[in-house]
Protein backbone atom coordinates (compact mmCIF):
# COMPACT_ATOMS: atom_id res chain seq x y z
CA UNK A 1 0.00 0.00 0.00
CA UNK A 2 1.19 3.45 -1.05
CA UNK A 3 0.59 5.59 2.09
CA UNK A 4 0.45 9.58 1.10
CA UNK A 5 -0.94 11.93 4.05
CA UNK A 6 -4.49 11.36 4.36
CA UNK A 7 -5.59 8.72 2.27
CA UNK A 8 -3.64 6.05 0.26
CA UNK A 9 -4.50 3.96 -2.68
CA UNK A 10 -4.77 0.31 -1.73
CA UNK A 11 -6.55 -2.96 -3.61
CA UNK A 12 -9.54 -2.59 -2.07
CA UNK A 13 -10.28 1.22 -2.72
CA UNK A 14 -9.26 4.80 -1.30
CA UNK A 15 -8.13 3.88 2.19
CA UNK A 16 -7.92 6.47 5.04
CA UNK A 17 -5.61 5.00 7.52
CA UNK A 18 -6.40 7.76 10.51
CA UNK A 19 -10.18 7.41 9.90
CA UNK A 20 -9.84 3.67 9.45
CA UNK A 21 -12.37 3.74 6.51
CA UNK A 22 -12.41 3.82 2.67
CA UNK A 23 -14.20 5.80 0.20
CA UNK A 24 -15.82 3.34 -2.49
CA UNK A 25 -14.43 0.58 -2.16
CA UNK A 26 -14.53 -2.43 -4.63
CA UNK A 27 -13.92 -4.81 -2.09
CA UNK A 28 -15.91 -5.47 1.10
CA UNK A 29 -14.44 -3.86 3.77
CA UNK A 30 -15.71 -2.66 7.07
CA UNK A 31 -16.92 0.95 6.44
CA UNK A 32 -17.59 2.26 2.90
CA UNK A 33 -18.33 6.19 2.65
CA UNK A 34 -20.29 5.82 -0.46
CA UNK A 35 -19.75 9.04 -2.82
CA UNK A 36 -22.86 8.29 -5.08
CA UNK A 37 -24.54 5.56 -6.47
CA UNK A 38 -23.59 4.34 -9.75
CA UNK A 39 -22.53 0.59 -9.76
CA UNK A 40 -18.59 1.27 -9.98
CA UNK A 41 -18.91 2.78 -6.99
CA UNK A 42 -20.59 1.31 -4.81
CA UNK A 43 -20.12 -2.90 -4.15
CA UNK A 44 -22.53 -4.76 -2.44
CA UNK A 45 -20.47 -6.35 0.67
CA UNK A 46 -19.33 -3.97 2.79
CA UNK A 47 -20.17 -3.89 6.72
CA UNK A 48 -21.73 -0.93 6.65
CA UNK A 49 -22.28 2.29 4.43
CA UNK A 50 -22.29 6.24 5.01
CA UNK A 51 -23.44 8.33 2.17
CA UNK A 52 -25.97 11.21 1.39
CA UNK A 53 -29.41 11.08 2.28
CA UNK A 54 -29.83 10.68 -1.41
CA UNK A 55 -27.95 8.13 -1.85
CA UNK A 56 -29.56 5.89 0.66
CA UNK A 57 -32.83 5.48 -1.51
CA UNK A 58 -30.78 4.53 -4.53
CA UNK A 59 -28.43 2.24 -2.49
CA UNK A 60 -32.03 0.78 -0.86
CA UNK A 61 -33.47 -0.51 -4.59
CA UNK A 62 -30.02 -1.84 -5.62
CA UNK A 63 -28.30 -3.33 -2.60
CA UNK A 64 -31.32 -4.11 -0.81
CA UNK A 65 -32.87 -2.88 1.96
CA UNK A 66 -30.92 -4.90 5.29
CA UNK A 67 -27.63 -2.78 4.17
CA UNK A 68 -26.51 -0.76 7.37
CA UNK A 69 -26.11 2.76 6.13
CA UNK A 70 -25.87 5.85 7.96
CA UNK A 71 -26.81 8.90 5.91
CA UNK A 72 -25.61 12.83 6.32
CA UNK A 73 -26.95 15.68 4.77
CA UNK A 74 -23.98 18.16 2.78
CA UNK A 75 -22.05 19.92 4.48
CA UNK A 76 -22.66 18.65 8.72
CA UNK A 77 -19.26 17.15 10.09
CA UNK A 78 -18.65 14.23 12.00
CA UNK A 79 -15.96 12.33 13.29
CA UNK A 80 -14.58 9.17 12.76
CA UNK A 81 -11.34 7.84 14.80
CA UNK A 82 -10.61 11.68 15.11
CA UNK A 83 -11.02 12.53 11.12
CA UNK A 84 -13.77 14.81 10.38
CA UNK A 85 -15.72 13.97 7.54
CA UNK A 86 -18.22 16.13 5.60
CA UNK A 87 -20.21 15.80 2.48
CA UNK A 88 -20.61 18.37 -0.85
CA UNK A 89 -22.46 18.78 -3.46
CA UNK A 90 -20.98 17.06 -6.52
CA UNK A 91 -23.39 17.85 -9.11
CA UNK A 92 -23.54 14.24 -11.11
CA UNK A 93 -26.64 12.65 -9.78
CA UNK A 94 -28.80 13.03 -6.88
CA UNK A 95 -27.20 12.49 -3.78
CA UNK A 96 -23.55 12.66 -5.27
CA UNK A 97 -21.22 13.84 -3.03
CA UNK A 98 -17.57 14.64 -2.89
CA UNK A 99 -16.16 13.65 0.86
CA UNK A 100 -14.21 15.88 2.81
CA UNK A 101 -11.66 14.54 5.31
CA UNK A 102 -9.56 16.60 7.75
CA UNK A 103 -7.30 15.51 10.00
CA UNK A 104 -4.73 17.78 11.98
CA UNK A 105 -5.33 20.74 10.23
CA UNK A 106 -4.60 18.46 6.67
CA UNK A 107 -7.64 18.49 4.04
CA UNK A 108 -8.50 16.18 1.82
CA UNK A 109 -11.59 15.90 -0.89
CA UNK A 110 -12.08 12.78 -3.50
CA UNK A 111 -14.42 13.92 -5.84
CA UNK A 112 -16.46 10.60 -6.60
CA UNK A 113 -17.98 11.64 -9.96
CA UNK A 114 -18.82 15.46 -10.77
CA UNK A 115 -20.08 18.00 -13.30
CA UNK A 116 -20.14 22.09 -12.53
CA UNK A 117 -23.14 22.90 -14.79
CA UNK A 118 -26.16 23.10 -12.45
CA UNK A 119 -28.54 20.37 -14.23
CA UNK A 120 -31.29 21.39 -11.58
CA UNK A 121 -31.56 17.99 -10.22
CA UNK A 122 -28.92 16.81 -8.17
CA UNK A 123 -27.69 20.04 -6.17
CA UNK A 124 -25.26 21.78 -7.95
CA UNK A 125 -21.36 21.11 -7.54
CA UNK A 126 -19.05 23.17 -5.07
CA UNK A 127 -15.33 23.63 -4.92
CA UNK A 128 -14.14 22.92 -1.64
CA UNK A 129 -10.90 24.11 -0.63
CA UNK A 130 -8.21 21.25 -0.29
CA UNK A 131 -4.17 20.03 0.06
CA UNK A 132 -5.16 17.01 -1.52
CA UNK A 133 -8.16 16.62 -4.04
CA UNK A 134 -8.51 13.21 -5.97
CA UNK A 135 -10.76 13.97 -9.55
CA UNK A 136 -12.48 11.95 -12.00
CA UNK A 137 -11.19 12.45 -15.53
CA UNK A 138 -13.95 10.56 -17.63
CA UNK A 139 -13.90 13.39 -20.18
CA UNK A 140 -10.41 14.58 -19.43
CA UNK A 141 -9.58 15.03 -22.91
CA UNK A 142 -9.60 18.93 -24.82
CA UNK A 143 -11.95 17.40 -27.48
CA UNK A 144 -14.88 17.05 -24.86
CA UNK A 145 -16.43 20.52 -24.09
CA UNK A 146 -20.52 20.05 -23.43
CA UNK A 147 -22.35 22.74 -25.22
CA UNK A 148 -24.76 24.60 -22.60
CA UNK A 149 -27.67 22.48 -21.12
CA UNK A 150 -30.48 24.39 -22.82
CA UNK A 151 -29.14 24.25 -25.87
CA UNK A 152 -29.09 20.20 -25.96
CA UNK A 153 -32.55 20.13 -24.61
CA UNK A 154 -33.51 22.29 -27.41
CA UNK A 155 -32.35 19.71 -30.09
CA UNK A 156 -34.07 16.95 -27.78
CA UNK A 157 -37.06 18.88 -28.25
CA UNK A 158 -36.94 19.65 -32.33
CA UNK A 159 -36.09 16.00 -32.71
CA UNK A 160 -38.88 14.73 -30.69
CA UNK A 161 -41.62 17.10 -32.58
CA UNK A 162 -40.02 15.84 -35.63
CA UNK A 163 -40.76 12.66 -34.34
CA UNK A 164 -44.18 13.19 -34.03
CA UNK A 165 -44.56 15.00 -37.32
CA UNK A 166 -43.21 11.66 -38.76
CA UNK A 167 -45.61 9.41 -36.42
CA UNK A 168 -42.33 7.91 -34.80
CA UNK A 169 -42.28 7.19 -31.64
CA UNK A 170 -39.23 9.01 -29.68
CA UNK A 171 -37.00 6.51 -27.36
CA UNK A 172 -34.12 7.84 -25.32
CA UNK A 173 -31.94 6.35 -24.10
CA UNK A 174 -30.15 7.25 -21.40
CA UNK A 175 -28.58 5.70 -17.77
CA UNK A 176 -31.54 5.07 -15.37
CA UNK A 177 -29.81 6.98 -12.43
CA UNK A 178 -29.07 10.81 -13.14
CA UNK A 179 -29.63 10.78 -17.14
CA UNK A 180 -33.23 9.84 -16.77
CA UNK A 181 -33.91 12.25 -14.07
CA UNK A 182 -32.53 15.16 -15.77
CA UNK A 183 -34.68 14.43 -18.95
CA UNK A 184 -37.56 14.27 -16.73
CA UNK A 185 -37.39 17.48 -15.41
CA UNK A 186 -35.70 19.10 -18.28
CA UNK A 187 -39.06 17.74 -20.46
CA UNK A 188 -41.45 17.97 -18.38
CA UNK A 189 -45.00 19.28 -19.21
CA UNK A 190 -43.58 18.43 -23.16
CA UNK A 191 -45.34 15.14 -23.72
CA UNK A 192 -46.34 12.66 -21.09
CA UNK A 193 -43.07 10.74 -20.42
CA UNK A 194 -42.70 7.16 -19.52
CA UNK A 195 -40.02 5.78 -17.97
CA UNK A 196 -38.71 1.86 -18.22
CA UNK A 197 -39.16 -0.06 -14.86
CA UNK A 198 -35.65 0.07 -13.50
CA UNK A 199 -36.27 3.98 -13.50
CA UNK A 200 -39.69 3.97 -12.35
CA UNK A 201 -38.66 1.94 -9.29
CA UNK A 202 -35.91 4.44 -8.64
CA UNK A 203 -38.09 7.50 -9.39
CA UNK A 204 -40.53 6.35 -6.89
CA UNK A 205 -37.52 6.25 -3.97
CA UNK A 206 -36.97 9.24 -4.97
CA UNK A 207 -40.21 11.36 -4.71
CA UNK A 208 -40.87 9.61 -1.32
CA UNK A 209 -37.64 10.90 -0.15
CA UNK A 210 -38.65 14.35 -1.14
CA UNK A 211 -36.92 14.77 -4.74
CA UNK A 212 -39.30 17.64 -6.80
CA UNK A 213 -38.92 15.49 -9.63
CA UNK A 214 -41.87 15.83 -12.48
CA UNK A 215 -44.51 12.93 -13.07
CA UNK A 216 -43.10 10.16 -15.57
CA UNK A 217 -45.27 6.82 -16.05
CA UNK A 218 -43.82 3.19 -15.87
CA UNK A 219 -44.17 1.54 -19.32
CA UNK A 220 -46.02 -1.54 -18.83
CA UNK A 221 -47.39 -4.30 -21.38
CA UNK A 222 -51.13 -2.80 -21.23
CA UNK A 223 -50.21 0.69 -22.64
CA UNK A 224 -50.91 0.76 -26.38
CA UNK A 225 -48.45 1.48 -28.91
CA UNK A 226 -50.75 4.89 -29.99
CA UNK A 227 -50.03 5.98 -26.36
CA UNK A 228 -46.38 5.44 -26.42
CA UNK A 229 -45.87 7.19 -29.57
CA UNK A 230 -47.44 10.36 -28.74
CA UNK A 231 -44.93 10.61 -25.41
CA UNK A 232 -41.53 10.37 -24.99
CA UNK A 233 -40.06 6.94 -23.71
CA UNK A 234 -36.74 6.83 -21.43
CA UNK A 235 -34.78 3.35 -21.75
CA UNK A 236 -31.65 2.82 -20.09
CA UNK A 237 -28.80 1.63 -22.86
CA UNK A 238 -28.91 -2.42 -21.63
CA UNK A 239 -32.86 -2.01 -23.46
CA UNK A 240 -31.80 0.40 -26.19
CA UNK A 241 -31.58 -2.34 -28.74
CA UNK A 242 -34.12 -4.96 -27.01
CA UNK A 243 -37.08 -6.40 -28.76
CA UNK A 244 -39.66 -4.62 -27.34
CA UNK A 245 -38.21 -0.95 -29.22
CA UNK A 246 -39.06 -3.27 -32.65
CA UNK A 247 -42.42 -3.82 -31.33
CA UNK A 248 -43.48 -0.04 -31.21
CA UNK A 249 -44.10 2.14 -33.97
CA UNK A 250 -41.71 3.45 -35.86
CA UNK A 251 -39.07 3.86 -32.74
CA UNK A 252 -36.26 6.32 -33.85
CA UNK A 253 -33.75 6.24 -30.75
CA UNK A 254 -31.65 9.19 -29.31
CA UNK A 255 -28.59 8.31 -27.28
CA UNK A 256 -28.41 10.84 -24.58
CA UNK A 257 -24.38 11.19 -23.08
CA UNK A 258 -20.99 12.44 -23.11
CA UNK A 259 -19.54 10.02 -25.60
CA UNK A 260 -22.35 11.18 -28.41
CA UNK A 261 -19.91 14.47 -28.84
CA UNK A 262 -17.93 12.04 -30.67
CA UNK A 263 -19.78 9.38 -31.83
CA UNK A 264 -16.63 7.39 -31.28
CA UNK A 265 -18.66 4.16 -29.48
CA UNK A 266 -19.63 1.26 -32.08
CA UNK A 267 -22.08 0.38 -29.58
CA UNK A 268 -24.45 3.53 -30.91
CA UNK A 269 -23.84 3.72 -34.39
CA UNK A 270 -27.06 2.62 -35.12
CA UNK A 271 -28.90 5.19 -32.80
CA UNK A 272 -30.80 7.81 -34.66
CA UNK A 273 -29.64 10.51 -32.94
CA UNK A 274 -26.81 11.06 -30.40
CA UNK A 275 -27.12 13.83 -27.71
CA UNK A 276 -24.04 15.07 -26.01
CA UNK A 277 -25.72 15.21 -22.98
CA UNK A 278 -23.29 14.60 -20.15
CA UNK A 279 -22.78 13.93 -15.84
CA UNK A 280 -19.40 14.56 -15.76
CA UNK A 281 -17.28 17.44 -15.84
CA UNK A 282 -15.71 18.10 -19.54
CA UNK A 283 -12.26 19.31 -20.01
CA UNK A 284 -12.78 23.19 -19.15
CA UNK A 285 -15.30 22.41 -16.29
CA UNK A 286 -12.54 19.79 -15.09
CA UNK A 287 -9.85 22.25 -14.98
CA UNK A 288 -11.49 25.29 -13.51
CA UNK A 289 -13.03 22.65 -10.09
CA UNK A 290 -9.57 21.55 -10.10
CA UNK A 291 -8.03 25.48 -9.78
CA UNK A 292 -10.68 26.30 -7.60
CA UNK A 293 -9.77 23.70 -4.64
CA UNK A 294 -6.48 25.24 -4.18
CA UNK A 295 -5.18 21.55 -4.36
CA UNK A 296 -1.26 21.31 -3.93
CA UNK A 297 -1.72 17.73 -5.07
CA UNK A 298 -4.28 16.48 -7.35
CA UNK A 299 -4.96 12.40 -8.23
CA UNK A 300 -6.26 11.65 -11.17
CA UNK A 301 -8.54 8.77 -11.00
CA UNK A 302 -10.52 6.88 -14.23
CA UNK A 303 -11.16 8.12 -17.49
CA UNK A 304 -8.32 9.94 -19.66
CA UNK A 305 -6.40 10.04 -16.30
CA UNK A 306 -2.84 10.02 -18.00
CA UNK A 307 -3.34 12.24 -20.36
CA UNK A 308 -4.92 14.22 -17.93
CA UNK A 309 -2.55 14.29 -15.11
CA UNK A 310 0.16 14.94 -17.64
CA UNK A 311 -1.62 18.40 -18.29
CA UNK A 312 -1.78 19.00 -14.96
CA UNK A 313 1.65 18.80 -14.27
CA UNK A 314 2.61 21.26 -17.57
CA UNK A 315 0.89 23.48 -15.95
CA UNK A 316 1.92 23.35 -12.53
CA UNK A 317 -0.23 21.54 -10.74
CA UNK A 318 1.31 18.62 -9.23
CA UNK A 319 -0.36 15.24 -10.29
CA UNK A 320 -0.21 11.82 -10.49
CA UNK A 321 -2.31 9.06 -11.93
CA UNK A 322 -4.02 6.65 -9.87
CA UNK A 323 -5.53 2.81 -11.05
CA UNK A 324 -8.92 2.16 -9.85
CA UNK A 325 -11.69 -0.04 -10.26
CA UNK A 326 -14.07 3.05 -11.18
CA UNK A 327 -15.21 4.12 -14.79
CA UNK A 328 -16.76 1.12 -16.50
CA UNK A 329 -19.31 3.64 -15.64
CA UNK A 330 -22.88 3.11 -15.58
CA UNK A 331 -23.18 0.40 -18.18
CA UNK A 332 -22.60 -2.47 -16.34
CA UNK A 333 -24.96 -1.46 -14.29
CA UNK A 334 -27.64 -1.40 -16.25
CA UNK A 335 -27.12 -5.13 -17.58
CA UNK A 336 -27.06 -5.88 -13.86
CA UNK A 337 -30.66 -3.71 -13.20
CA UNK A 338 -32.39 -5.25 -16.53
CA UNK A 339 -31.20 -9.03 -15.25
CA UNK A 340 -32.47 -8.68 -11.81
ZN1 LIG B 1 -21.09 8.04 -11.68
ZN1 LIG C 1 -17.36 7.04 -11.90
Amino acid sequence: MNQMGLISFSNKGIYCKQGDFYIDPWRPVKLAITTHGHADHVKWGNEAYLCHELTKPILDQRLGMELKVETLPYYKEISINGVKVSLFPAGHVIGSSQIRLEYKGEICVVSGDYKVEDDGISTAFEPVKCHTFVSESTFGLPIYKWQPQELIFSQIRDWISDNHDKNKTSVLVAYSLGKAQRLIKGLAGYNAIYVHNSIANLNERFIKAGVDLPESIRITAELKKEELQKGILIVPPALAEGRWIKNLTNAATGVCSGWMQVRASRRWRSADAGFALSDHADWPGLLSAIKATGAEKVFVTHGFSATFSKYLNEIGIESEEVTTQYGSEEEDEEVLEVAK
